[in-house]
C-alpha cells in the first residue's frame, strides 16, 4: 500500500550492497514528481548518502521509462501492445518450445538486485513450472567466489559475518581488491580504527580512491622517501592476477616468525599442516619476483597484521575482499587464502575481528539465498540435496521428483543459448547482460541467435533493444519487499510513488506466466510481497539462511522500535524452545562462529591453495593488463545512472586511465583516443595519463556500452570451482586511434 501524499516513510537506497537507509517523502498530491530523499542513521551509512544515492529518486522518472509491455513486429521495431497480447504470446512460444524441444530449452537469467521476494518466486517458477534447470543469475558475476570459498572454509556463506560496525573498531583492517571509497563511499567511515592505527592496507594494483586513505607515500611501490610523514596504512600494488601469491607469502611469513594463534588453530580448525606446508615455498623473495610486492613491505604488512590481532594483544584485524580478487580464474582459491591467514592468525569467530568478503549488489546477499542460483534451493539449499529437495518440494506442494536438478553457472549457459539441445528461449530479470557479462560480443550473439528473449526491465536497456517481448516492471520506491545487506541484514523495502503507465511487479508477471502455462493446484504464485515473504520464510526453515522466524510485519516492527535489524538465521524458534509461542523472539544472528563454524564438527577447514597466474595470454616481454572497475557516479552498466542528468554530466563517457610512461611509448597523448585489443575484440575510449596505475597495466571501467564497453574485450574464462568470470585481468595490446 502506498504511504499517503506528504508523508515519510524509512527506506534504503537501490543500488549497492551498504543499503544506506534514506527516507522517502512522497510528493504532495498536488505536487507531481519524484520523491524526495534524505539519508537517515542507519548501521551502514550513519547518515552518510553518496551522489547515487542522494540522486536515486531520478531514475524514477527517466524520460524513457517503459510504461507498456513492447512486441517485437515483422518490421523489426519494438512496439506497444497490452499485457494479455504479450503475455499469451509469451506464454504460448515458451509452450511450443518445451513441447517440441523440452523443457531445457528454456532459460531463465536472474539478478541480484532482485528483492527477496522476486528471486524466491523466480527461482520456483523456473523449477515448479517451466521444469528447467537452466536458472543463473548475474551474482555469478559478482560474488560466486566467495561464497564458494567462504562455504567450504566455514560451511555457510554470509558475505560480513558481522555487523559492518564492528569493523571501525579494529587496529588493523587487511582490505584486498576493494575500492569502497568510491564504490560505497559511506562504509568508508568503518575503517577510522584502523586508519587511526596506521593499520589499513589496501592491495590493489592501482593507487585507487581506497589505496589513497592510506596515506602510503610509497603509492604501492614500498619506496618510501626518508621524509615521509607517517601514514595511516600501507598500500600494496601487485602485477594483476598476483595476489594469491601476496596472500600466500603474508601467511609464510606469519608462520615462519612464529606469529601464529596456534590455541585457536588447534582448537577450531582442520587442514592446517597441509597449508602449512603449502605456503613454505612462498617465502618473500619468491613473491616479489611473480607479484612485485617488495619482499620487506610483505614482512611489513604480515608483522602489522599479526600485532594487531587478538592473539597478541592487538586490537583486532579484519581481512576483507572484493572483487578485484574475487573477479578471477583463481578466485576460489584466492578467498580461501585469505580465509587462511585470517584462521592462522585466530581472527573469524573473534568479536571485534574476523574474514568477510564485500558484496556489491543492491541484493547481492539475499539474491544468493533463495534460489535463482543453478545449484541452490531457498534457504541457501544445495538442489541435489534428497532432504531440502523434499522441505521444499512440500512447501511448494508439488511432487519433489518434478523438480529439475542442478542447472549450470551462467557463463556456461549463455554460451550454450541457441547451440544444437541448448536453451532457445531466455527469460532475462533484472540484468543487462549485453553490457555486463564477459566477452560480450559472444554474448551478443548468443542472445540473437534464440527463438525467444523476454527481458523484463524498466527501461531499454541494451539487452532489452534485442528482446522479442519486453515488459515494464517496477523499480525500488514503487514497491514493497526485502533486501538482505552485505551483512545478512534483513531490511524492508518500501513504495512511496506509484508506478507509471502499465508497468507491474515480477511478481505479477510470473503469476499471470504460471497461469496462462497451466501451473497446477495448489501451485500458487502469490503476488502480496508480504505473502510471498511468508511462503520464502517457510521454504528456508532449517537452512543455513534462515528466515523462518521474520515476516513483513516482524522488519516493519523491529525497525519502529529502532531495533538493530534482523541478521539470518533467524530461525522460527530458538534452538531447543519448547513454546513455539518465543518463535518471534529469536533475535537473529548478528555475529557467527562464535561457538562454532557451519561445519559437520564445527571447525573451520583449511584448505591448501596455490598460485598459478591469470588465464589470458599475457605475453612476456611487455604485457599490458587490463584491469576494469568502477567509478563513484555509476552502477553497473549504467542502465540506471546513465539516466540522472547530475551523474552523466560529472562522467558523461568512458575512459583508459594510463601510465605516462605506457603513454608516451606508444604513442597516446594524455586525452587522446586509446584502442584496446584483446583475443575477445576491440574498444576504444579518452586516454587519461596518471601514476596511480603501473606502467605495464591500464583501467577502464565498465559503465557503458558499444565502442566503450570495455567488456568485449575482457575474459569469459571461469573459476573452475564458483564459474565465476575473469573479469579483472586480461591481456590487451594498445594502440593510438587516429584523429578521424
Ligand atoms: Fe549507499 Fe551504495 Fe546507495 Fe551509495 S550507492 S548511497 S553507498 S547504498
Amino acid at each position: 500500500m502506498l504511504a499517503s501524499p506528504g508523508t515519510t516513510v524509512d527506506s534504503h537506497c537501490p543500488y549497492c550492497a551498504l543499503q544506506c537507509g534514506m527516507s522517502l517523502t512522497r510528493p504532495r498530491a498536488d505536487v507531481a514528481g519524484a520523491p524526495e530523499v534524505q539519508p537517515r542513521d542507519f548501521p551502514t551509512n550513519r547518515g552518510g548518502l553518496c551522489q547515487k544515492g542522494w540522486t536515486s529518486a531520478a531514475v524514477l522518472g527517466a524520460s524513457d521509462r517503459l510504461v507498456t509491455p513492447l512486441v517485437r513486429a515483422e518490421s523489426g521495431e519494438l512496439g506497444p501492445v497490452s499485457w494479455d497480447v504479450a503475455l499469451d504470446l509469451v506464454a504460448s512460444r515458451l509452450a511450443a518450445l518445451a513441447a517440441e524441444h523440452g523443457p531445457g530449452s528454456v532459460a531463465v537469467f536472474g539478478g541480484g538486485g532482485l528483492t527477496n521476494e522476486k528471486a524466491y518466486a523466480l527461482g520456483k517458477f523456473t523449477r515448479t513450472v517451466l521444469r528447467t534447470p537452466n536458472i543463473d543469475y548475474n551474482g555469478r558475476f559478482c560474488m560466486a567466489s566467495a561464497a564458494a570459498g567462504m562455504n567450504r572454509s566455514f560451511g555457510v556463506d554470509r558475505g560480513l559475518p558481522f555487523p559492518l560496525s564492528d569493523v571501525g573498531g579494529a587496529q588493523a583492517v587487511l582490505l584486498l581488491g576493494s575500492n569502497l571509497a568510491e564504490t560505497m563511499p559511506p562504509a568508508v567511515q568503518h575503517l577510522a580504527g584502523a586508519r587511526a592505527a596506521g593499520g589499513l592496507v589496501v592491495v590493489d594494483p592501482r593507487r585507487s580512491a581506497t589505496a589513497r586513505l592510506t596515506g602510503d607515500p610509497s603509492t604501492g611501490s614500498g619506496q618510501r622517501p626518508a621524509s615521509a610523514q607517517p601514514a595511516e596504512g600501507v598500500h600494496l600494488a601487485p602485477v594483476p592476477g598476483t595476489d594469491l601469491a601476496v596472500l600466500l607469502g603474508l601467511l609464510h611469513v606469519v608462520l615462519a616468525e612464529g606469529l601464529a594463534d596456534r590455541e585457536y588453530l588447534e582448537e577450531r580448525t582442520t587442514g592446517f599442516d597441509d597449508v602449512a606446508r603449502s605456503v613454505a615455498a612462498w617465502w618473500p623473495e619468491r613473491v616479489e619476483s611473480v607479484s612485485g610486492v617488495a619482499a620487506g613491505e610483505l614482512r611489513r604488512v604480515a608483522r602489522l597484521l599479526a600485532a594487531a590481532a587478538p592473539v597478541h594483544g592487538g586490537g583486532g584485524v579484519y581481512v576483507l575482499t572484493g572483487r578485484g580478487v574475487e573477479q578471477s580464474t583463481q578466485g576460489t582459491a584466492t578467498v580461501t587464502a585469505s580465509i587462511n591467514l585470517a584462521l592462522a592468525l585466530g581472527l573469524p569467530g573473534r568479536i571485534g575481528s574476523g574474514y568477510g568478503a564485500i558484496t556489491g549488489q543492491g541484493n547481492g546477499q539475499g539474491g544468493r539465498e533463495h534460489g535463482q542460483k543453478a545449484d541452490q534451493l531457498p534457504g541457501y539449499r544445495k538442489i541435489d540435496d534428497p532432504a531440502a529437495r523434499e522441505h521444499v518440494a512440500a512447501v511448494w506442494g508439488v511432487d519433489p521428483e518434478t523438480l529439475p536438478g542442478p542447472g549450470v553457472p551462467a557463463v556456461q549457459l549463455l554460451r550454450s543459448l541457441g547451440t544444437p539441445g541448448g536453451p532457445r528461449a531466455l527469460l532475462v530479470h533484472g540484468s543487462n547482460l549485453v553490457v555486463s557479462a564477459p566477452n560480450a560480443s559472444s554474448v551478443i550473439e548468443r542472445l540473437k541467435s534464440l527463438d525467444l528473449l523476454v527481458v523484463c526491465d524498466f527501461v531499454p536497456s541494451e539487452t532489452a533493444l534485442l528482446a522479442d517481448v519486453v515488459l515494464p516492471v517496477t523499480q525500488w520506491a514503487e514497491e514493497e519487499g526485502t533486501m538482505t545487506s552485505l551483512e545478512g541484514r534483513v531490511i524492508r523495502r518500501r513504495a512511496v510513488v506509484a508506478p507509471p503507465g502499465e508497468a507491474r511487479s515480477e511478481l505479477w508477471i510470473l503469476a499471470e506466466l504460471a497461469r496462462r502455462l497451466g501451473a497446477p493446484e495448489p501451485l500458487a504464485f502469490p503476488t502480496d510481497p508480504a505473502v510471498v515473504f511468508d511462503e520464502l520464510a517457510r521454504a528456508s526453515a532449517g537452512g543455513p539462511a534462515d528466515y523462518s522466524g521474520l515476516s513483513h510485519a516482524r522488519l516493519d516492527a523491529d525497525e519502529a522500535s529502532g531495533g538493530p535489524g534482523l541478521f539470518w538465521p533467524v530461525p522460527a524458534a530458538p534452538s531447543g524452545a519448547a513454546d513455539p509461542g518465543a518463535s518471534a523472539q529469536h533475535p537473529g544472528t548478528p555475529r557467527m562462529f562464535l561457538d562454532r563454524f557451519a561445519t559437520p564438527d564445527g571447525r573451520a577447514r583449511m584448505v591448501a591453495v596455490d598460485h598459478v597466474g591469470p588465464s589470458d595470454d599475457v605475453r612476456p616481454g611487455a604485457p599490458i593488463y587490463l584491469v576494469t572497475g568502477r567509478v563513484l557516479q555509476h552502477y553497473q552498466s549504467g542502465a540506471q545512472t546513465h539516466r540522472v542528468a547530475e551523474l552523466e554530466r560529472l562522467v558523461a563517457e568512458p575512459y583508459v586511465e594510463l601510465h605516462p610512461v605506457l603513454g608516451s611509448r606508444i604513442g597516446v597523448p594524455d586525452g587522446g583516443r586509446v584502442r584496446l585489443t584483446s583475443a575477445r575484440g576491440r574498444v576504444e575510449a579518452t586516454a587519461r595519463w596518471t601514476d596511480a596505475v603501473r606502467p605495464d597495466t591500464v583501467f577502464m571501467p565498465f559503465h557503458w556500452s558499444g565502442t566503450g564497453s570495455v567488456n568485449q574485450v575482457t575474459t569469459d574464462a571461469t573459476d573452475p570451482i564458483s564459474g565465476m568470470p575473469e573479469f579483472k585481468v586480461c591481456a590487451v595490446d594498445l594502440t593510438p586511434v587516429p584523429d578521424a
